[in-house]
């Protein structure tokens, strides 16, 4: 069977090496390094997201040898998709809005009774306190009739009870069992974009015909989340082979502030594609 896979970057800066090691990652994990790639723009953030970068984007890959189907998805033109997965979970009771800014959730972590070790962390963090989930529906109505901004939470144990238990796949570590929970209610939708990268790239990847999710070791604990929501949506389930960072002389991963390191950076001191590829381990 064909393996379909995808580079899916957030034009809210410029590639670095980092990035061209993906891109050629999962050109190459489709079984042929030279096929077109399915190339999708993750631009949910409209106060991130640039036209600049986006044109950068595609001049890099092209200065790199890739090549990608069109037309391209852009994630800011399907909002629709992502709204009718959330009413579909709204449906199912699984969310609720969150009032709580952040500072909110800062002091409400600070006065709770545990010790700072006994604190629920996950992979991002201090665990949401539950706060929000626990208002009346009249307290509720009352925050949106005065015009709080909110956000929408996953009822974690809720959504795990109707899934009940997952697996899912990853090329170098096996068969793992999900543990979504180690994100506590995650955020689906967002005060400022009615969406999140949970749920947009659980759909996107479904609606593309993704086999297999190429990406950063950084992204792993995501995939957790995404099963659930696979399960919960009727999606199909790919497989996963999250690769390793590239990271800087200092032995730091690379990040978008690296501006030494990014492909027009490199480009413009006369680094040649191939240098570039065989540093990456991708050379002839
Ligand atoms: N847009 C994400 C990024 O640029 C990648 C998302 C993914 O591959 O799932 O880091």
């Amino acid at each position: 069977m064909s393996i379909t896979t995808r580079f899916a970057p957030s034009p809210t800066g410029h590639l670095h090496l980092g990035h061209a090691y993906s891109a050629l990652f999962a050109a190459q994990a489709s079984g042929d390094i030279n096929a077109r790639l399915i190339l999708r723009l993750e631009d949910i953030d409209p106060g991130r997201s640039k036209k600049e970068y986006e044109d950068q984007i595609f001049s890099d890959l092209r200065w790199l040898g890739l090549r990608w189907h069109e037309p391209v998805r852009r994630q800011s033109r399907h909002m629709d998709d992502y709204a009718s997965a959330l009413d579909r979970l709204t449906g199912m009771e699984l969310l609720y809005p969150c009032f709580c800014s952040r500072a909110a959730i800062r002091r409400e972590i600070a006065a709770s009774s545990s010790a700072p070790h006994d604190i629920p962390k996950g992979p991002d963090g201090p665990l949401y306190p539950g706060t929000c989930r626990d208002i009346t529906a009249m307290q509720r109505e009352d925050l949106k009739a005065a015009g709080q901004p909110f956000a929408l939470r996953l009822n974690m144990s809720q959504a795990m009870a109707i899934a009940g238990t997952l697996y899912w796949h990853d090329a170098d570590q096996g068969t793992l069992q999900a543990t979504p929970e180690i994100f506590g209610d995650v955020i689906v939708a967002r005060k400022e974009t009615p969406t999140s990268y949970h749920i947009a790239v659980t759909l996107d990847d479904h609606l593309q015909g993704i086999s297999l999710i190429t990406r950063g070791q950084d992204l792993f604990h995501a995939s957790h989340v995404h099963r659930l929501l696979q399960s919960l949506l009727d999606l199909d389930q790919p497989d996963y082979h999250h690769h390793r960072l590239i990271e800087d002389d200092t032995g730091r991963r690379l990040a978008k502030r690296d501006n030494a390191a990014t492909l027009m950076a490199l480009r413009a001191s006369g680094t040649t594609t191939a240098q570039v590829r065989q540093l990456l381990g991708f050379g002839p």
